[in-house]
């Protein structure tokens, strides 16, 4: 079969026989990709920068039967500053978690890859919050896959909310509750009016350009939201918070 060159960002490494390592991708249009960089861990191999975390690039890989390998490799970003901060370092890895639990082999993924590129970037070169970074990636990773809160009715009944009387989050339903249709038996949060407009300014102007402060960001509350949504539960999720 032909070679395959294809963006790809490393979402996962793990070390395989003596010189080898096998790599989870993501990729804008083949999704999630498995495959090995043969050799890459001898000294002076072409590879050696293929099979690290966080490495965004150009792959040229090899797909045979039931087996793929990188055939060449060239380096975009490392995300390198990454490695000298662990609180964005911990972020990150969240991501790249959430994707890899997310991403299927052979779905177009271009956007969540687009989204994560930018995401990383904004943790590694920008002087903006990291959890504030983060909810903004749940956020748009949400409204990517078909789960964009609704941010201004409430999502039993229908009726229009003042953001002043919102006390509820519904995570099953994706917004606020009111108080007429919160009971016990429904999966909500407590999320306060500051929070919605958070998400309803990134929503409408991106973190960037965002005018909400950074520390109104739900970050627990987005996670829980996504978490349950896609049905994942990475193992970093534990340290974010
Ligand atoms: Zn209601």
């Amino acid at each position: 079969m032909a070679n395959m060159t294809t963006q790809g960002i490393v979402l996962r490494r793990a070390d395989y026989r003596e010189h080898d390592r096998m790599l989870t991708l993501l990729t804008p249009f083949s999704g999630r990709v498995e495959t090995v960089a043969r050799g890459c861990r001898k000294p002076g191999s072409p590879l050696m920068s293929s099979a690290e975390l966080f490495a965004y690039g150009e792959y040229v890989l090899y797909q045979g039967k039931g087996r793929s390998g990188v055939v060449s490799f060239s380096l975009i970003d490392s995300f390198y500053p990454l490695r000298e901060d662990y609180d964005r370092l911990r972020f990150a890895s969240y991501m790249l978690q959430i994707l890899e639990a997310q991403a299927i082999p052979g779905d177009r993924a271009d956007r969540l890859f687009q989204l994560l590129i930018r995401s990383l970037k904004r943790l590694c070169y920008m002087p903006l919050e990291p959890r504030a970074v983060t909810a903004a990636f749940l956020l748009m990773d949400a409204a990517l896959s078909g789960y964009r809160p609704r941010l201004s009715h409430c999502v039993r009944c229908g009726r229009r909310m003042e953001e002043n009387e919102i006390r509820l989050f519904d995570i099953e339903e994706g917004g606020p509750l009111c108080a007429d249709c919160a009971s016990y038996l429904t999966p909500a949060l407590p999320v306060l009016p500051r929070e919605i407009r958070w998400m309803k300014d990134i929503l409408q102007n991106g973190v960037e350009r965002a005018e909400c402060p950074p520390e109104d960001a739900p970050l627990p509350l987005l996670k829980k939201y996504l978490e349950s949504r896609l049905e994942v539960s990475p193992p970093s999720g534990r340290d974010i918070n």
